[in-house]
């Protein structure tokens, strides 16, 4: 009897292989960290022999765990997005480390691509704008500059893909997919487009028979090499972590919201079957396909926001681990004036300034450790603010925001989100929602509810609300200060 639901979720600092049954009801998991490699500053790379060596090690001890491969009806996979991957479609081996979506290398290539004025039509074709972050720069520096890559694409043996995509070959011995959400974030994709667009292709110098075929999310995507855990198991959900945290919000209505706080922070809009257009540099990309029917989102994302308060623990050791923000910031009543500017990668939406750096301000010599970490702590909420801002002049306010993510474990700063952006806040209590929605799809691929609807009513958890309760005038305080910072960083 097949009992559970195995979703692979591949995140930036570490993989896991997580249980989930036919009604949401999580049955443990097993994780292990990535190396992160930092060769240069602004360059972020991983090992793809490391992410698949250890995400096959979780998935066969949770499928140990589960009682065998019989017991697993199907496989959902969710992963960080943009992240590319270059390997050998014979050997299947890497032909270069990974390049992760947070490096910055490429934007001399941006630079280039803007100051030819291809932006405005790129981003009415992609729903994105030319920025390092997404997977297409990446992809053709790694034709020009590493030998390996190149040498592959001549011999036409060359294969690019984000995480999902090397995953599902990894997994099926050979397929080469991508689905269409993570698809949509690599500047190839037409939001209206089923398939990866030749002349986006011929733009950013990257060659078409490269790329994997653009696939559903939820259905017959696949099935693992019966040698690999002793069954083929049905892969039937394939999702961009964002998305997936969307779908797990059970956010599938037109104009719901979620807010995921993890190494960065990501605001999703559903918008239904519409194709999203924004005039206040806000991306539009594919929330979900089925039956090659699409639903779209409008997508606000904050490269820093964990990794700041990472940044207090193991650069400044202000904090021996994350949750101590918590107590540091309830210590005092305020930060005595102390703002940070988490730009430490540049700035995300609706800035989008590469070159900004990071920046604290209002020091004293009565700042410390929690002044400092409730700075950090308050710099989500107004980041979230600013990008409130930016989705209500593109006609998508928020009502309630559904937040999740590692980082809101942390009730102080889930009030203090409630609070600045005078919103209702909700918490699910199972917080691994990008897991989760990646079970939904895949439990609606596989059969186990009819569709992706009745899958997330069936299958989402209770919820917890934040109420605002903040004085305006303090809040008017926070935001004036927020914007001085801003503008000097
Ligand atoms: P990702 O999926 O991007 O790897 P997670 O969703 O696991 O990230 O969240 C981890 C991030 O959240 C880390 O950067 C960590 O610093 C931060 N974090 C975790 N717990 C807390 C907490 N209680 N307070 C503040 N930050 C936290």
């Amino acid at each position: 009897m097949s009992d559970y639901i195995l979703v692979l979720d591949e995140g930036t600092t570490s993989t896991r292989a997580m249980l989930f049954d036919g009604t949401g009801a999580f049955h443990g998991a097993a994780q292990e960290e990535l190396t992160q490699h930092y060769p240069q500053a602004g360059w972020v790379e991983h090992d793809a022999s490391e992410i698949w060596d250890k995400t096959l090690a979780c998935a066969r001890e949770m499928i140990a765990k589960a009682g065998g491969a019989d017991k697993i009806a199907c496989i959902g996979i969710t992963n960080q997005r943009e992240t590319v991957v270059a390997w050998d479609k014979n050997s299947g081996e890497p032909l270069a480390r990974a390049i992760v979506w947070q490096d910055r290398r490429t934007e001399p290539f941006c630079v280039d691509l803007r100051a030819a004025g291809h932006e405005k039509d790129v981003q009415a074709r992609t729903g994105l704008l030319l920025d390092p972050y997404f997977s297409g720069t990446k992809m053709r520096w790694l034709l020009d500059n590493d030998e390996n890559v190149r040498a592959a694409a001549e011999k036409g043996t060359l294969a690019f893909g984000t995480i999902e995509s090397w995953l599902t070959f990894k997994l099926t011995g050979g397929e080469h997919v991508s689905d269409a959400s993570n698809a949509s974030r690599t500047l190839l994709l037409e939001l209206a487009g089923a398939q990866f667009d030749a002349g986006l292709c011929d733009l950013l110098g990257v060659p078409h028979a490269a790329l994997p075929q653009v696939v559903d999310m939820s259905g017959a995507l696949g099935e693992t090499s019966a040698d690999l855990f002793g069954r083929a198991i049905p892969i039937t959900g394939m999702v961009g972590d964002q998305q997936a945290a969307t779908v797990g919000q059970a956010c599938l209505a037109p104009g719901e919201t979620k807010a995921t706080y993890g190494t960065g922070a990501f605001v999703l809009t559903n918008q239904g079957a519409t194709i999203p257009t924004s005039k206040n540099r806000l991306l539009g990309t594919v929330l979900t396909q089925i039956g090659g029917e699409r639903t779209y989102a409008i997508e606000g994302s904050v490269f820093v926001a964990g990794s700041l308060v990472q940044w207090l623990r193991d650069s400044l050791g202000i904090v021996d681990v994350a949750s101590q923000t918590e107590e540091l910031a309830r210590s005092i009543p305020d930060t005595g004036g102390v703002t940070i500017v988490p730009a430490l990668a540049g700035l995300g939406a609706p800035h989008w300034r590469a070159e900004a750096r990071g920046l604290i301000s209002g020091l004293s010599f009565a700042s410390g450790k929690a002044e400092l970490a409730r700075a950090a702590l308050e710099a989500m909420a107004h980041q979230t603010h600013d990008l409130a801002t930016a989705f209500a002049a593109d006609g998508t306010g928020w009502e309630t925001l559904r937040i999740d993510g590692g980082m809101t474990a942390n009730n102080w700063m889930a009030q203090d989100l409630a609070d600045i952006l005078n919103l209702t806040v909700e918490r699910p209590e199972f917080v691994e929602t990008t897991a989760l929605g990646a079970a939904m799809l895949a439990a609606a691929g596989a059969g186990i509810h009819p569709n992706l609807d009745t899958a997330a009513q069936a299958m989402r958890g209770k919820l917890h609300s934040f109420e605002p309760a903040m004085d305006e005038d303090v809040r008017e305080e926070r935001l004036t200060r927020w914007k001085k910072a801003l503008a000097a960083a």
